[in-house]
């Protein structure tokens, strides 16, 4: 649990926000996302919600690495992903859907390949010994 003043722990939960996609996997960005805007609204903050605030940003590793870079060591926001990721990867990295799809240029044929990275090498057909070529 964090000990930061109400203040500092909502200014930290609002400039958290659009790297939540970066910082978690997706589904525990998109329940977080959820919570900080019903907890950042005026009438729960007048309630006292900054102590559910600081409980739910100190529930994963890299939300709680944040928080600290931004208030503790006055981080800019936009610097602390790079900064995190010095010390582990982070799950928003990854973007396999965007590796681009190989094909047999015969037709017909189904076989493919997805390119995970740039150095990967481009393999033939099992079947008919051609070059894969990339699918538009
Ligand atoms: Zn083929």
């Amino acid at each position: 649990m964090m000990n930061y003043s109400a203040d500092d722990i909502c200014k930290a939960a609002r400039a958290i926000q659009p790297y939540l996609t970066e910082l978690l996997n997706a589904p525990n960005a998109q329940r977080l996302e959820r919570q900080l805007e019903g907890l950042l609204s005026k009438v729960s903050l007048e309630q006292g919600s900054h102590m559910k605030l600081s409980h739910l940003l100190s529930e994963h590793q890299s939300t709680r690495d944040w928080i600290r870079l931004y208030l503790e060591e006055s981080y800019p926001a936009e610097d602390i992903l790079k900064a995190l990721r010095i010390y582990y990867p982070l799950p928003g990295v990854e973007r396999s859907v965007e590796s681009p799809r190989y094909v047999c240029p015969v037709e017909k044929c189904n076989q493919d390949w997805y390119r995970q990275s740039r150095e990967a090498e481009i393999p033939v057909c099992p079947v008919h010994g051609l070059k894969l070529m990339i699918d538009s």
